[in-house]
Order: C-alpha cells, then structure tokens, then sequence
C-alpha cells in the first residue's frame, strides 16, 4: 500500500482502528462500529469505519483503472504475488487465527486450521495461474490458426459472511487474481479485522495497488454499487439464501453475471449396517463443530428405523460430553456463536420447533453465560417439523426416522437445497446408488457432510447455489471468459 497504513499488526492487544483499503489506500474516517467479541459480552475487538456508497463507487473506479495492468501483468508474476501472501500468511498464523477467534468465536484450533487453509489456497491458485489457459482447434481455412483463450473479465466484486473469515475470501479473491482480474471485496461486518490481515498479506506482498480494494461496509449501504455498477463484470457472493435472492434480482436487471453460495440443509443417512460408533462422531462433527455455523454442517440425521436409538444414544452421548467454552482454550470444542443476532436467531427458531413438536433428547446443561455460547443439541422429530426445513446454523441435529434405503435417500432429496450429503453404510452398493440418486453438489460416504478439499469444485444443487462452481480448477469458468482467435496466415 502507498497511504498510510492504519492496518493493525496480527494478534496485536490493542484495540485498533480498522479502514477500508481503496486504490492502496486506507481510510478510518467517518461513522466508527464495534467489532464485537462474541466470547465475552462488552468485549471489543477492535472499530471499523463504516464505507458508504460513495466509498465503494471509488473502489470500484480504482479497480477498473487497475483492472488492465494486471491483466497484462504475465501470470508467473501474478502467481509470485498469491505465493508470497501465502508465505506471509503461514508465518502469522498464530496471531490471525487468535484474531478470528476473538471476532467470530471458533476455536482456535479451527482457526489456526483455517487460516493454514487460506495459505495453501492462495498457494493453489497461484500455480493454476500457470496452468493452459485455452485451446487450438483445426480450422476449416486454409492457414488459419484458430484458437479460443480465457481472458480475465475485468473488474470482480467479492461479497462474503463471517462463518469462515479468511478461507472463503481466500477461495473467492485468489482464483479472481490469479486469472488476471481486479477486485472490490466487502467482507462481513462481524469480521472486519481478519480480513484487514488478508488484505494486508497480499498487499505487502507485492499486490499493487487498485487491484484489491476492501470496503468495511454494511451490505445495504454497498450492496448496490458492487452488484449493478456498470464498471462491475460479475460478482461472486456467498452468504444466505435470503441476501442471495435479493442480489440475483439486482443483479439480473444490471445483467451483471453471479456466482451464488447459499445456505444447506445438509442431510446424512445413517443405515443399519453402517458402524454406528463411527457414525456417531462424524455427524457429531458434521453437525457441532464450529458451533454448527458451517454451510455444510449436518443439520438432518436420516436414519433406518432399527437403529434409531442406538445410533441416537451415541450421538446424545457426545453433544452432553463436548466441552463449550472459551474458544482462546484449547480443550474446548465448541466456542460461542458469532454473535447476538445469531444466538437470538437460534433460540427463536429451537422454541418454535419444541412449540410444534420436535423433542429435545439432550439434557439440559449449563454453558458459560458471559458470551453467546449454547449447548449442541439433538431434537427428534417429523418431516413436518421447521427443523427439516429452515437452515438453523446452530450447533444443533434432528433426527429423524427412515423405514429403509429408499425412504432416506427421499427424506434426504425433501428440501429446497442441494448443498452436501453423507452416507454411513457398508453396502458398496448402496453408497453408489445414494451418490446417483441424492440431490448435492457435494456427496461423502462414511465421512461427515462438512469439510472440503480446496483442488475440486464445489457449490450446490437447486436453492443452495447459483452460477459455476468455485475452488478447483472449476473456478476459471467464473472468473474469465472465452476471446475466440481467427488468424489467416
Ligand atoms: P448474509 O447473507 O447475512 O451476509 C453475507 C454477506 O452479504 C455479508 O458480507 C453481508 O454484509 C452482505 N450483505 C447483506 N445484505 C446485502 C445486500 N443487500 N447487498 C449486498 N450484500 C449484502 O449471510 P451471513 O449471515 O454472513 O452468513 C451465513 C449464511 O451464509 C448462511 O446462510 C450460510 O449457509 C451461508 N454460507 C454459504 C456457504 C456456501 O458456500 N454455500 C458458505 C458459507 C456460508
């Protein structure tokens, strides 16, 4: 960055003041807000200045202005960049991670692992900036060669939620460089201050500047600028389903083209034969770790009917044995959620699933109450229930009864979503059926519906997703486009 840099050192125990980074330069002045620590109420993290419109219509403008150097800028160069951020990045994992912890509430073990995620991403993409960037085809002329290439698309606005902080951004801004485009980023409110040490990590190493530019903004302050302003070529959002509708209607009128990950209702089949004890741990990871707020966290446990409450009695054992606590504690598993809103959320929506039926087969127990903590919860109950609809993003598992394969795999395809699906079985031949048979972008077998490989594509089916697959050598088709070659020699 060429301005003065208001950007606060990793792990730092001071209270810094945070800034939109715009053509290099940070900004904190203006209206402040409180980054709050979710683990310990009245605690603060650190203050953001809020960016308006007007801020984010010059972010837009910087990086159309940077938009053709870098695209011009080779690729090897560009791929040095994304490495060396990645070098930066692993050599302050300590401090970013105690950073995300102390914003979002995961624990820091999950956060040390994430942040490590955001570095071997940034170290994928840039190689895939190396990778073969088109085809020849035989032409029908005589001495014509022709040739179709991807180009960069210009200038991408990036729009992410706090729930992972620095690997979505990561997976979303480093495919967006590498390929040769400019970016404007609007991270989540909850979670300014990890990424200012994302955007650090690339600036310093070697970015220049107008080619990130991060606004620290409200989404309906911004949301319009970065969805529908003409110097916009497309926009990659990830968060709720309810943001993503209203951004795809915007963005449809501006004709701007999104990429759209949305929320789950990510089921896992538990079947006779499967080893149960297994089972238990890998759907209790799927469905508590991170607090449940993961977009592929099990959120329904489909399982055959002569299992039911042997499976459900493991399963009860180790939602009441996890320990809930401070997330800076290593021995704790789960952290607080991420915020007031979020805690709020989730009490409202369990009550109104005891109110029409579901039953509640964890005890009750004490967690901490200076923080938004919450037991993990296991509830049992019908297809009729909101919890076999509504995404809870909670630390929280419904059981629900199967007569056999068939009626699981339905349950399992009974929602709007599409995003993840387990499996737990030992018949070969079942597991191949579910993988033809269940609606998901993402399908796992004897493994737990969340946690993803960074190297393959991912997204969702129907309501969960909307647009080309991100990660993976997928992520190309979304961030460049076809410029077709006819040259007669
Ligand atoms: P959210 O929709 O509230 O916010 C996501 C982002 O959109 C934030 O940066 C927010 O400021 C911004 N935003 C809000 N209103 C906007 C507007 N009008 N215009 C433009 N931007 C706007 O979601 P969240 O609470 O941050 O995240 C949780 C949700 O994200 C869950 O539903 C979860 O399933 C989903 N999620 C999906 C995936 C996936 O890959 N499918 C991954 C992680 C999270």
């Amino acid at each position: 960055m060429t301005g003065t840099s208001t950007q606060p050192a990793a792990g730092s125990h001071e209270t810094p003041l945070l800034g939109s980074v715009i053509d290099g330069v940070a900004h904190t002045a203006g209206e402040q807000v409180e980054d709050l620590d979710p683990a310990h109420h009245g605690g603060v993290v650190a203050r953001w200045a809020r960016a308006d419109a007007e801020a984010a219509e010059k972010a837009v403008v910087a990086a159309a202005e940077a938009a053709g150097r870098w695209a011009g800028t080779p690729a090897p160069l560009r791929g040095a960049v994304l490495r060396r951020a990645a070098d930066l990045l692993e050599q302050r994992v300590t401090g970013v991670a105690r950073d995300l912890t102390r914003e979002e509430g995961k624990t820091v073990g999950e956060a040390e692992g994430e942040v490590k995620r955001a570095a071997a991403i940034l170290r994928y993409f840039a190689a895939e900036a190396l990778a073969p960037d088109g085809e020849t085809v035989p032409s029908h002329g005589n001495d014509t060669l022709l040739y179709a290439r991807r180009v960069p698309l210009g200038v991408v606005s990036v729009i992410t939620p706090w729930n992972f902080p620095i690997a979505i951004p990561a997976w979303k801004i480093a495919p967006a460089l590498a390929y040769g485009n400019a970016v404007v980023w609007k991270p989540s409110e909850l979670t300014p201050l990890t990424s200012c040490h994302l955007a650090s990590v690339l600036h310093e190493a070697g970015l220049p500047d107008g080619v990130l530019n991060m606004v620290l903004a409200y989404g309906q302050d911004v949301g319009d600028v970065l969805v529908a302003h003409s110097r916009v070529a497309a926009l990659s959002f990830t968060g709720s389903t309810a943001t993503g509708r209203r951004i795809a209607r915007r963005a449809a009128a501006a004709m701007t083209p999104v990429q759209l990950e949305l929320g789950g209702k990510n089921p896992a089949i538990v079947l006779a034969d499967a080893d149960l004890d297994h089972a238990a741990e890998q759907v209790a990871r799927g469905a508590f770790l991170s607090t449940g707020q993961k977009c592929t966290a099990t959120s329904r446990v489909i399982v055959e009917n002569s299992v039911l409450s042997e499976f459900t009695d493991r399963l009860v054992t180790k939602a009441e044995a996890w320990r809930v606590g401070d997330p800076l504690d290593r021995a704790t598993v789960l952290g607080p959620l991420a915020s007031q809103g979020q805690y709020e959320r989730v009490r409202q929506l369990l009550s109104s699933a005891e109110a029409t039926g579901a039953e509640r087969l964890t005890a009750p127990r004490r967690v901490p109450d200076d923080g938004w903590y919450m037991a993990p919860e296991v509830y049992r109950c019908d297809a009729a229930n909101l919890l076999a609809r509504e995404e809870v993003f909670g630390p929280v598992a419904a059981v629900f009864p199967a007569a056999d394969f068939d009626d699981a795999v339905y349950q399992a395809n009974d929602t709007p979503y599409g995003l993840t699906a387990a499996l737990f079985t030992t018949d070969l031949g079942r597991a191949l059926r579910f993988v033809d048979r269940v609606q998901a972008g993402v399908v796992k077998i004897n493994q737990e519906t969340a946690g993803l490989e960074f190297q393959v594509p991912f997204g969702g089916m129907r309501a969960s997703s909307s647009g080309p697959r991100e990660q993976g050598n997928a992520a190309r088709e979304f961030y460049t486009q076809w410029k077709t070659v006819y040259i007669d020699y």
